[in-house]
């Protein structure tokens, strides 16, 4: 693999001479990083051809990298990569909480969430229409369905929705609703998913495998932006260890490292890492100190209904007194937390009227 970095000047008959030297190919004449004019060249390139290039009039540098990541790498794109989400703009200063139920369960309770989530000062709301569960008998999601539920909460309250896609199947018909493609810890490793995610114009939230290495981690990511889409956030949401007392073992040395590693933004999810909602605060407080830039909280209006995730899940009072704890530590690390427009749901704390009687 190599580096290849154009000067500015370098006039586009050259530009074009010395891409098709390197072995590009017309389509993929778009630079890794723009700004420096610079290519990650996959193809093999012999000791003289190198040799030869390295003397070319416009060529800045190429040379090969050792890195096997070198899209996702800080190396060759030194500053953070920022995209648009709603109101927030993902890995800038601002930090956003994404919340919402495990799953997608009713079209009541997703449009109830989702003015929980606004109020409460969420920036997106979440909720799984598929969900990858461990027994076959236990609740799927309501799928499609549960997109368009999904769609119907963001129509109401402007929250853009992540929602977790489990395999290519599924895949375009996910697209039409989701802000967010969440990819989950289970499937971290689907390479095919990966490279259809990689064609995909919509972020993507992937989250750690709960038993992979930093290098894993950041090669899925890799995967991703290969095919063209550089909109990933990365989520550490806990890892298996030998504890007994919590779900997984939330891993905040990860967070750090993962931001001097990528250029990417990292999220980081409390909930699922801890397993138990009394802790879930403590959780995010920690992420935020070492340099999360957003957290994904699952929040439900009764978690004691919940059909999945229950225990971990905060009630909505319980996600504002965390959105307000975890504001007070992003101001002492030089952030702060961005939040909508607080908007009380016009229901008044009563259910949700179902669609007929609404329209
Ligand atoms: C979820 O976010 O509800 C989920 C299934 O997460 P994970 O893949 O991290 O277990
Ligand atoms: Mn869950």
């Amino acid at each position: 693999m190599f580096v290849l970095e154009l000067t500015p000047e370098c006039p586009q008959s050259q530009r074009e001479t010395i891409l098709h030297e390197v072995g590009l190919l017309s389509e993929d004449t778009t630079p890794t990083d723009p700004q420096r004019l610079r290519w990650i060249i996959t193809a093999d390139l012999t000791p003289t051809q190198l040799k030869d290039l390295s003397g070319t009039q416009g060529i800045a540098r190429i040379e090969e990298t050792t890195i096997s990541y070198p899209l996702v790498s800080r190396q060759y794109h030194e500053e953070n990569s920022t995209f648009s989400l709603g109101e927030w703009q993902v890995g800038s200063a601002d930090i956003g909480v994404i919340a919402g139920p495990c799953a997608v369960e009713s079209r009541e309770q997703i449009i109830e969430s989702a003015f929980a989530v606004k109020e409460a000062g969420g920036i997106a709301l979440r909720g799984g229409a598929y969900k990858p569960r461990t027994s076959p008998h236990s609740f799927q999601g309501h799928g499609i369905q549960g997109l368009q539920w999904l769609a119907e909460a963001r129509e109401k309250t402007g929250l853009p929705i992540v929602t977790e896609v489990m395999d290519t199947e599924t895949l375009p018909w996910i697209v039409e609703y989701a802000d967010v493609l969440q990819v989950g810890t289970r499937n971290m490793q689907n390479f095919s998913l990966l490279r259809a995610l990689g064609r995909v114009r919509l972020p993507v939230l992937l989250k750690r495998a709960m038993h992979c290495t930093l290098n894993e981690f950041v090669s899925a990511a890799e995967y991703i932006l290969q095919g063209g889409n550089e909109q990933v956030m990365l989520c550490e949401r806990g890892i298996r260890t030998f504890t007994r007392v919590s779900r997984n073992t939330f891993d905040a040395n990860l967070l750090p490292i993962l931001k001097d590693t990528t250029h990417l933004p990292v999220v980081a999810d409390p909930s699922h890492a801890v397993g138990d909602s009394k802790y879930v605060d403590a959780i995010a407080r920690c992420a935020i100190a070492a340099g999360a830039d957003g957290l994904l909280v699952e929040m439900h209006p009764r978690p004691e209904e919940a059909l999945s995730d229950g225990a971990q899940s905060l009630r909505p009072e319980q996600l504002a007194s965390m959105i307000r704890q975890v504001r007070r530590i992003a101001l002492a690390v030089d952030r702060d937390v961005v939040t909508g427009k607080p908007q009380t749901s016009p229901f008044h704390g009563q259910s949700v009227p179902n669609r007929e009687e609404h329209i």
